[in-house]
């Protein structure tokens, strides 16, 4: 699984187009999103007392999309993986290539908390936050980690690019 992933899958537990928008109003909804991404053990660790230490990692997790460069970027990030007392590790992975673990030995909300931050940590290092986006078709807000290699990712899913899409054509129909 990865990490970065479930950092991008908390932090859209908001979603404007959801009704009600904001749906970490109980771990359950979480820990379904965990277990689609291949982390059903972590998913069975948490607990109802982990909601709000849940809520607040998502909201910073959100500040480090939302900053504009590297060096805003950079004091969040720290914090995050200072408060946690995440220690990097380094571990081969299946092909023998070295990689940080952040956190794997941990337990539950612990975990999350050292190895989300770590991922965005390992990320922004390599690519920069150039590479984290947030949603262009209004009113999601969603974000995105942008894999493309042009960089030119601008929305969160399939459906949001289409909204998009269908909205810039009546737009032009309108104009014509
Ligand atoms: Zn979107």
């Amino acid at each position: 699984m990865d990490d970065l992933e479930l950092a991008v899958k908390l932090v859209n537990t908001v979603y404007a187009l959801a009704d009600p928008p904001d749906r970490l109003t109980d771990v359950a909804f979480y820990r379904d999103e965990l277990v689609r991404l291949d982390a059903a053990a972590l998913a069975v660790q948490l607990t109802p007392s982990d909601l709000q230490p849940l809520r607040v990692l998502r909201e910073r997790l959100r500040g480090v999309f939302h900053a504009r460069t590297d060096a805003e970027a950079a004091p969040l990030v720290n914090s995050l993986v200072r408060e946690a007392n995440a220690v990097p590790q380094l571990l081969p992975d299946a092909r023998g290539v070295l990689t940080l673990d952040w956190g794997s030995d941990r337990y539950g909300y612990s975990a999350l908390a050292a190895r989300l931050p770590g991922a965005l940590m390992t990320f922004v290092t390599e690519k920069g936050v150039g590479r984290l986006g947030i949603c262009a078709a209004a009113p999601c807000e969603c974000v995105f980690v942008d894999r493309t290699r042009p960089g030119n990712r601008r929305f969160c899913c399939e459906a949001c690019n289409d909204r998009a899409a269908a909205a810039a054509y009546r737009g032009r129909r309108r104009a014509g």
